[in-house]
């Protein structure tokens, strides 16, 4: 059955666990709470997902993820392609057996990586040819190989190939793209079909709308996708520089078409305002560096706005971080502590604060989840919406 892609690759008597819904609990408004199945296990949404670029989560490890509630995490194939490789990850038996993380994986599918950070060759109907950025060798990603990369890695998602346009993107080549990018999933679609997973569980894949900011296009490109049935659909190609009402009037334009029993991901997206705006307008799925980056370079997330943790006005400041959160850090030491720390140049510092920042996130989206279910979402958002502005006015 259509959709139900566990169900096609796996007869029961193989064996293999092969539940693959996205249930959703009803309720007013667009916002949206609902828990995919997976082989390993459920994923309840709203979610935010860690991104572990090359098999880790920067300064993160997997038994705190774990800790923090993280329930997936994300994996880049364009750079577990370069390094390690397929060759390692299959003889491995896949990525979660590498990187010791037994929890759904979601795999992009190489391209957002293979425009921004390589050395581009050229965009055929064939695929992307580009230059490794580690070493310079040559390399093409077509539609078929990306499937069949996921496949190595065993991701739980993975992601089809696609063109992410830069923003600004001129209307003729932005239609141009979305076309190409749409022959692309329908060849992922079909490549998905004609192989089968290596580690026994089984693998869902999403389809991306593109277009853009232009909402005709979008629409094309999202009713075009839902006709070739995929298991969910990520939204791409935004939080590039557009405007931020942009960003929601897109999305907004994307979720009301696509289908409500199948789970919607906005990609690379965002800040704290950012995903709770768009949690509003029906997206249930998000990844971004943020977090992990930005506490990496001394800001710190918290329910009342950033901190800049290397301010003097921290020096002998000996409350925790962020005082409603019950993460490691918050729980252990103080503002003028993580000060010291970022000041001596200690790894702790990177450890602790992106700890927290993580924490943040996936306190964020579970909170929103359990809003939606006490259908308070609209009442509990502006209230956050309103903390996150206050407190702080320290230059970040
Ligand atoms: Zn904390």
């Amino acid at each position: 059955m259509p959709g139900e892609a566990g169900s096609i690759d796996f007869p029961r008597s193989f064996g293999y666990l092969f539940i693959l819904r996205f249930s959703l609990i009803p309720r007013e408004g667009r916002a949206r709470a609902g828990v995919l199945e997976t082989d390993r296990g459920e994923i309840k949404t709203p979610v935010f997902m860690p991104v572990g670029t090359q098999g880790a989560v920067k300064a993160v490890e997997p038994r705190e993820l774990e800790e923090i509630g993280a329930q997936i995490i994300l994996g880049n194939t364009y750079h577990l392609y370069l390094r390690p490789g397929t060759e390692i990850a299959e003889k491995a038996g896949g990525l979660h057996s590498f990187i010791g993380w037994d929890r759904p994986i979601l795999t992009d599918s190489g391209g957002f990586q293979v425009f921004s950070l390589s050395s581009l060759r050229g965009i055929s109907e064939e695929g992307v040819e580009f230059r490794s950025h580690l070493d310079g060798s040559l390399h093409l990603f077509t539609p078929e190989k990306v499937i069949d990369f996921q496949r190595s890695l065993g991701s739980d998602i993975m992601m089809v190939l696609d063109e992410c346009t830069p923003f600004p993107c001129d209307e003729r080549y932005a239609l141009e793209s979305h076309l190409l990018t749409l022959r692309w999933a329908e060849r992922g679609r079909n490549q998905k079909e004609k192989t089968r997973p290596l580690y026994g569980r089984s693998q869902l894949l999403f389809g991306i709308v593109q277009g853009s900011t232009y909402g005709q296009i979008r629409e094309q490109s999202a009713q075009a996708l839902v006709g070739l049935d995929f298991d969910g659909y990520a939204i791409g190609g935004l939080s590039v520089g557009e405007p931020v009402d942009v960003m929601y009037s897109i999305t907004e334009l994307c979720t009301d078409i696509l289908p409500s029993d199948k789970l919607r991901y906005l990609m690379g997206v965002g800040t704290p305002e950012n995903i709770l705006e768009s949690i509003e307008r029906g997206v249930d799925m998000f990844d971004c560096v943020l977090p992990t980056r930005n506490g990496r370079n001394a800001t710190l997330f918290t329910r009342n706005g950033k901190l800049n943790m290397r301010n003097a006005s921290h020096a002998d400041d000996f409350s925790p971080v962020d005082s409603e959160c019950e993460c490691y850090t918050c729980r252990n030491f103080t503002r003028s502590y993580l000060r010291h720390l970022f000041r001596a140049g200690e790894i702790m510092a990177l450890q602790l604060a992106s700890l927290h920042n993580l924490s943040f996130y996936v306190w964020l989206t579970r909170e929103a989840r359990d809003a939606i279910l006490d259908d308070s979402f609209a009442m509990w958002k502006k209230e956050q919406l309103s903390r996150l502005s206050t407190e702080i006015t320290e230059p970040i």
